[in-house]
């Protein structure tokens, strides 16, 4: 197809009125041939800026996209919407390979999606060769960078599109990006010449909060209880064994959990995962395996059960929530010796030296991140260049930490470092400072140094938060053994000698049940009355009924948006139903009547 106005495309096929942010001024661009680079947050509405544009430009648009499992989703989305698109991978027959291509050769696709392994064969170029190319997209665009969090060797190698196609536009986008990372995208895929769109990085409907761990599920349960007991959401667990054990006692608390890591055989993880993305209770518990590409947009809350790797997997992960822009929580629950293992895994990587430098420097800011006793929100945004008032909307700004100079004990504490060698852990230092007497002190003779039981004012916990703050503000490190062992930076030494002011976030008692209930965010956008709720409910229901006898998932008909506002809206005919937000023409035609219907009863009944 080639269509050429952008908005009746929109309105046509998504049923949405207008544009958001920069939108059309991307489609415009890429329509008329430019290159761009598009760092937008998740859930601002990226695929419809190379997706529009595919549909208005003459030929097929090829979509790099790294997931070949998640690559269904996005084409089934779009079939929905009477769109043509396709995909080319290696869970496909050669026949089914070859039909494709000739869709392709033919004029017969609007959209081709591939994973970058696949392009570069020199039997997909060569099919490029022969097709009339539209554009390429380059989704997740971030894989391209060795400064970004998730660097793939193949999509470097994207940069030969530059060269080989010079006359088709590329679009690169990402949600996820720091500065040097978008400027090693748009040197390799030679975009300098065109357009780069960056907008707001806020996810304005996203809650964070982030909380120590004292016993993790009694947390994790009080959050779900409180705030989701009926929501689809997901829980990140660092390990496989974590992730089963979680998921394994949520079934036992009645909630439909399912487990999903790389130890799962692949017919369990995709059965779980369309389970997930088909339901609207399901409690996805992963690992950081789960979640690249999917966009199901209600998903209501993400939990960290540990730190992530660095700020930006926790804003990748944590924006899976709530791309419908509804109301949403991230919720993460963290303990020192999650920094620990982190580190452990960056020095125990094969990565080369520098690499592990940029990994280290990178988890440093999310441990920043964590300590802040400022808003949440400010310090994410700061961190991708982005700015914003203390926004009310996290743990921080409703309930703020209170500070003190710990210059003093931040001295003793590193002293104590010093005194004892700079190889022993937290426990062994407080233990010390704390004047303890046991074996390993007196065999170390350390009740005859200078910081032996200069500690006695502060307790453990409170030690243990100095020497976490003193971590994350980077005046100590780990040792490079990683056993554990911490020894003192430059900072920390230069800190030493001028003994400068230190402001601290007080040691937090660990997160009463309470105060999590009140750090958390409200329940979603609640509906006007009780009979639009109930009107609401009936939507979804039917809703839920369309989509298991067409084995979709329920979203991928209409978002909980378009519910919420046909419950409120009430249009009374299949032509006023148009003007509701994702209602375009092709889903009235196939899902509009049942919805009308319930409408109609409804409305006799009230
Ligand atoms: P991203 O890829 O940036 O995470 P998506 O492209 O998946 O975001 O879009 C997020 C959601 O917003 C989708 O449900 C999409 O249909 C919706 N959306 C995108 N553009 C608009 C618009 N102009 N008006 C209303 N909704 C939109
Ligand atoms: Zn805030």
């Amino acid at each position: 197809m080639s269509q050429s106005n952008p908005l009746s495309i929109l309105n046509e096929y998504y049923g949405y009125d207008a544009f958001r942010g920069s939108q059309e001024e991307i489609i415009e661009h890429v329509i008329g041939g430019g290159d761009a680079f598009v760092l937008m947050p998740t859930g601002s509405g990226k695929s419809l800026c190379y997706q529009i544009p595919a549909m208005c430009r003459e030929g097929v648009a090829i979509v790099v996209s790294p997931l070949i499992a998640l690559m269904q989703d996005q084409i089934s989305a779009l079939e929905v919407m009477n769109i043509k698109a396709a995909a080319i991978n290696s869970t496909m027959s050669a026949a089914e390979v070859s039909a494709t291509s000739e869709l392709a050769r033919a004029g017969k696709l609007d959209m081709l999606y591939v994973a970058p392994e696949r392009l570069l064969m020199p039997d997909f170029l060569r099919l490029l060769d022969q097709c009339n190319l539209a554009l390429f997209a380059i989704d997740e665009a971030h894989c391209v960078s060795q400064w970004g969090h998730d660097f793939r060797p193949d999509y470097a190698a994207l940069s030969l599109l530059a060269d080989r196609f010079p006359q088709v536009p590329r679009i690169a986008l990402t949600a996820t990006a720091d500065a040097p990372t978008r400027k090693d995208i748009v040197e390799r895929l030679a975009l300098k010449s065109g357009r780069t769109f960056v907008s707001g990085f806020d996810r304005p409907n996203i809650h964070y909060s982030i909380a120590l761990r004292n016993s993790p599920r009694k947390q994790v349960w009080k959050f779900i209880q409180d705030k989701h007991p009926n929501d689809a959401g997901i829980i990140y667990c660092i390990s496989r064994k974590k992730v089963e054990e979680m998921a394994a006692w949520l079934c036992e608390q009645g909630v439909d959990a399912r487990p999903y890591h790389a130890g799962l055989s692949s017919e369990v993880r995709a059965e779980n995962q369309r389970q997930f993305l088909q339901g609207e209770q399901v409690v996805m518990v992963a690992t950081i395996a789960f979640g690249m590409g999917i966009d199901k947009p209600d998903v209501r809350f993400v939990v960290h059960m540990n730190i992530p790797k660095n700020i930006e997997a926790y804003y990748q992960e944590t924006g899976r929530a709530g791309r419908d822009g509804l109301p949403s929580n991230a919720l993460m629950i963290y303990g020192m010796e999650d920094a620990a293992m982190q580190r452990q895994w960056i020095d125990n990587s094969d990565a080369p030296m520098e690499q592990k430098q940029i990994q280290h420097q990178k988890l440093g800011a999310l441990l920043g991140l964590c300590e802040t006793a400022n808003c949440r929100r400010q310090v994410l945004l700061n961190y991708f260049d982005d700015d914003c008032s203390p926004c009310n909307y996290c743990d921080n700004c409703e309930e703020p930490p209170e500070t003190f100079d710990a210059s003093i004990p931040a001295q003793k504490a590193i002293s104590c470092v010093y005194r004892t060698g700079e190889m022993f852990g937290v426990s062994y230092l407080i233990d010390v400072l704390r004047g303890e007497s046991n074996d390993r002190i007196a065999n170390f003779r350390h009740d005859q140094i200078s910081t032996y039981g200069i500690g006695t004012d502060l307790s453990k916990p409170e030690w243990q938060n100095i020497y976490r703050q003193l971590v994350a503000s980077n005046l100590l490190a780990p040792t490079p053994e990683g056993h554990g062992g911490l020894q003192i930076t430059d900072n920390g030494r230069i800190f030493l000698k001028e003994k400068p002011n230190l402001p601290m976030r007080h040691h937090q008692k660990t997160l009463t049940t309470e105060r999590l209930k009140q750090s958390i965010g409200k329940r979603p956008a609640s509906l006007a009355s009780p009979t639009d709720q109930a009107l609401y409910e009936n939507l979804k229901s039917t809703r839920g009924e369309m989509a298991k006898t067409q084995k979709v998932p329920a979203y991928l008909i209409f978002h909980d948006k378009t519910l919420i506002e046909l419950a409120v809206q009430k249009p009374s005919s299949l032509e006023a139903m148009l003007n509701i937000n994702g209602i375009g023409e092709t889903k009235l035609e196939r899902y509009g009547k049942p919805l009308l219907d319930v409408i109609m009863r409804h409305d006799q009944s009230a």
